[in-house]
């Protein structure tokens, strides 16, 4: 996908994993401020009916009178569903619990996969999103189809994995679902990378979990893990990523360097400060 700038072209990341509560949400509010904070231009397009992504970005529900949903029911523009957030340069588009109903809305439309790489055919061009490097998808805990539709529209999948005992067999089950989208959608899809989430230190599980997924999954497991961190948690309900909650803790300090970890394996130099 070519954005407007050729020097930072425009990269479309899902995040995805089945299982809910491993990190996924948070990972798009904080990983999604930590890029604007080292000078990219974010959008989040919220994509879970239950509008977590959008709450803890700050947007309250009267706010989001164009949302998602009307983007991929085609009654609006994406552009017309961009808010800005306290955040410099970064954008959310959010959703609503309509989102549950567009599924079964959608269920015998030919397009029915592709409604949201429609829809971002030609985004960061020109409009609310024009300038934008960075699109991240936050998916919904299942692989339905609003997670095809991300899929489908993605350059590559961000994994969240949470460090505990089932994380690698949730892992194959999305990796076998990338390997069929990408055959019958979006040849283009491949793997952005694996984020360990809520890592503890001291528990040895934990550790093993790590040392397991990284046998397995080797390179495309980011060196920076996201430690279970207390202020990551209290964030959300203050309507803040952590990083504008507690800049210092050790949750937003890794994701700030997961930002940077991520742009630097893509050959992207850091914007100049
Ligand atoms: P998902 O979107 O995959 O369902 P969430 O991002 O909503 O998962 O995270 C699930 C829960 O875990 C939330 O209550 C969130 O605040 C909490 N959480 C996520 N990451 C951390 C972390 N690094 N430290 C502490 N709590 C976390
Ligand atoms: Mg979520």
């Amino acid at each position: 996908t070519t954005g407007g700038n050729p020097d930072r072209p425009l990269r479309i990341l899902a995040l995805a994993n089945q299982k809910g509560g491993v990190g996924k949400t948070t990972t798009a509010i904080n990983l999604g401020t930590a890029l604007a904070a080292i000078g990219e231009s974010v959008l989040v397009i919220d994509l879970d009916p239950q509008g977590n992504a959008s709450t803890g970005l700050g947007i309250d529900r009267r706010q989001r009178k164009v949302s998602t949903y009307h983007v991929l029911a085609g009654e609006a523009s994406l552009g017309q569903a961009c808010i800005p957030t306290a955040v410099p340069r970064l954008m959310v588009a959010p959703s609503t619990m309509d989102l549950l109903g567009l599924e079964l809305e959608m269920a015998s439309a030919p397009d029915r996969a592709h409604r949201l790489r429609n829809v971002l055919k030609g985004v960061g061009e020109t409009g609310a999103t024009a300038g934008i490097t960075y699109i991240l998808i936050d998916c919904p805990p299942s692989l339905n189809l609003l997670t095809i539709n991300a899929l489908a529209a993605s350059d590559a999948v961000l994994v969240p994995l949470q460090c505990e005992f089932f994380a690698l067999e949730g892992l194959s089950q999305l990796l076998r679902t990338v390997e069929q989208v990408r055959g019958a959608l979006n040849p283009r899809l491949t793997i952005q990378g694996i984020v360990l989430t809520m890592f503890d230190p001291r528990n040895n599980l934990s550790a093993q979990v790590v040392a397991d997924v990284r046998s397995f999954m080797g390179e495309k497991v980011y060196e920076t893990m996201i430690p279970r961190n207390v202020r990551v948690s209290e964030a959300p309900s203050h309507g803040k990523p952590v990083l504008l909650y507690d800049l210092k803790c050790a949750g937003s300090q890794a994701y700030l360097r997961l930002a940077s970890e991520i742009i630097q394996r893509e050959g992207r130099l850091p914007v100049a400060a």
